[in-house]
């Protein structure tokens, strides 16, 4: 039977083993053994053999994560960036190019300067992916892959996966999105053209701010190979209790992400009504410059906002330290309401004049909006406000 998201959400993975001598337990076993016998020297009995390379708990995530994009593959990593170490590691080699977004999640930033480029020489171009025309313009006869992220960290910037991705398809470019901030609930990138998506599962998937890891989803089988082969040699697994806490937190994903969605909506217009904000950027807003592809391309606009208060970095500070609800923390996607200060927090490894170029200003405010009663949440923000 053709399951519906919400109901795979739940159910793939987890199917209870009902054949005699099974528990028929309908939520899969945190199975901790580090490895597992065999009858015969030549083969795995059951199919397992060392936990490194596969464990029952991790394959039940990884089936689910598969089945929630719509993929034929996944694998789950220690965290998100483990998991774009392994993605680029197998993908790319010395003297390749690549096309990252001008505003972009500062650890991948991080990986790609400072280790990808600095010790295995490969370049990187930051291109700002709103506009498909610079993409063109950015690939070279070395370009490998491109990188979205979409909405964009911080600056909510949407890009065009479709557009990009006929663009890189006619020059044999592979399209990586990082889904993270949308998830499968919203967003399908793979629907949409990309070849590979990876996830912080740190974050919405998991959505309890409780586990630390990441994945790699999608259906090539020969890029399937190589990365399975390097999950294993690279060894950045997710444990089995991390395993086990997302797949329980992916249960509630779509009710979770409706109230992110509905609660970032109802305090986007709130905050640029308020007196002291200078602007939102939020993609559900009408005046967002990419509101329509928005719209088009994911079905919910997730619960990330940012925006500008009135009196610089001291007017920023001072309504992120007056937040009672909103916890001053980096980080994003769980139950609970979370603000920062891109500047200084997230984003404070980017030099302050490249951070000023691309619009990460000192009264700039990154907020993950969590799914508490609204009436709070505003309250809050109201009263940090009233103290600028
Ligand atoms: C957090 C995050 C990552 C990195 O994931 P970790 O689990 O912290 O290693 C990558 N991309 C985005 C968009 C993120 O928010």
């Amino acid at each position: 039977m053709k399951m519906r998201f919400e109901t795979r959400a739940i159910h793939v993975g987890e199917e209870p083993n009902l054949r005699p001598g099974g528990s028929g337990d309908v939520v899969v076993p945190i199975h901790l053994a580090s490895t597992f016998a065999r009858r015969e020297t030549d083969k795995p009995t059951s199919g397992y053999e060392y936990s490194r390379t596969a464990n029952p708990t991790r394959a039940a995530l990884e089936k689910r994560l598969a089945a929630l994009e719509d993929a034929k593959f996944a694998l789950a990593f220690a965290s998100g960036m483990a998991a774009e170490t392994v993605l680029l590691l197998t993908l790319l080699k010395p003297g390749d190019h690549v096309i990252l977004s001008d505003d972009l999640y500062g650890g991948t930033k991080r990986l790609c300067h400072h280790v990808l480029q600095k010790n295995f020489k490969i370049g990187f171009s930051h291109v700002d992916l709103s506009y498909p025309e610079d993409i063109r313009n950015a690939i070279r006869r070395n370009t490998k892959l491109i990188w979205i992220e979409t909405p964009t960290n911080p600056l909510m910037k949407v890009c065009d996966i479709k557009a990009a991705s006929k663009i890189a398809r006619k020059k044999s470019v592979l399209v990586v999105v990082d889904n993270t901030f949308m998830t499968p609930c919203f967003q399908k990138p793979l629907k949409l053209g990309a070849d590979v998506v990876v996830h912080s599962t740190t974050k919405y998937l998991n959505g309890h701010s409780d586990s630390v890891g990441g994945c790699i989803i999608l259906s090539s089988e020969e890029i399937h190979e190589r990365l399975k082969f390097n999950q294993n040699a690279l060894g950045a697994i997710l444990s089995p209790f991390d395993s086990y806490l997302v797949l329980r937190g992916l249960k509630t994903l779509a009710v979770r992400m409706e109230k992110h969605n509905k609660n970032a909506m109802t305090l986007s217009s709130f905050l640029e009504k308020a007196r002291k904000v200078k602007k939102v950027l939020y993609p559900g807003l009408e005046n967002h410059p990419q509101h329509e592809l928005a719209k088009k391309q994911a079905s919910g606009f997730g619960g990330m906002i940012s925006f500008e208060v009135y009196g610089g970095l001291r007017g920023a500070r001072r309504f992120l330290e007056s937040l009672k609800i909103f916890s001053l923390a980096e980080s994003l996607g769980g139950v609970e309401s979370l603000a920062e200060h891109p500047a200084s927090m997230t984003h404070s490894s980017i030099p302050k004049k490249e951070r000023e170029r691309i619009g990460i200003s000192d009264s700039l405010i990154r907020l993950s909006v969590g799914i508490e009663d609204i009436a709070d949440l505003k309250e809050d923000i109201h009263n940090a406000l009233g103290r600028l």
